[in-house]
């Protein structure tokens, strides 16, 4: 199963493609409708998110399967530059992993950065 899905219905406006990276976001926006999409309480998600399972892995496994030449969103649920446990090390990884073999990754904003390194900058 790949890590890079096409999202469904009208999400696929914002996107072809999207990776998630971690579970949880730290920003905590009002409006955020992911606790309720994804059945979880709010003090549950707006923590320090922790990158997802074997994500690393998982997406290099998909990289050797498939070829993407559309956009691919980080992330559609949550932000991969919030406040992460990790301190957004597994943003970096997927990014060096994506840059090598995918012409186009995006964000939603590149003001999130935590001394991450947003793709616009690179
Ligand atoms: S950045 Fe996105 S996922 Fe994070 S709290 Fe805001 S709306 Fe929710």
């Amino acid at each position: 199963m790949s890590v890079i899905y096409r999202p469904k219905g009208m999400a696929r406006e914002y996107s072809p493609y999207a990776l998630n990276i971690y579970i949880g976001c730290s920003h905590r926006c009002k409006y955020c409708y992911a606790p309720h999409t994804l059945q979880r309480r709010g003090e549950d998600y707006f923590g320090k998110p922790e990158s997802r399972k074997n994500i690393l892995t998982e997406l290099e496994k998909d990289l050797k399967k498939n070829v993407y030449i559309e956009q691919v969103l980080l992330s559609f649920v949550g932000d991969c530059y919030c406040d992460s446990a990790d301190n957004g090390e597994t943003t970096r990884a997927v990014l060096k992993m994506l840059n090598a073999l995918v012409s186009n990754v995006g964000t939603k904003a590149d003001h999130h950065t935590n001394g991450a390194k947003s793709p616009r900058k690179s």
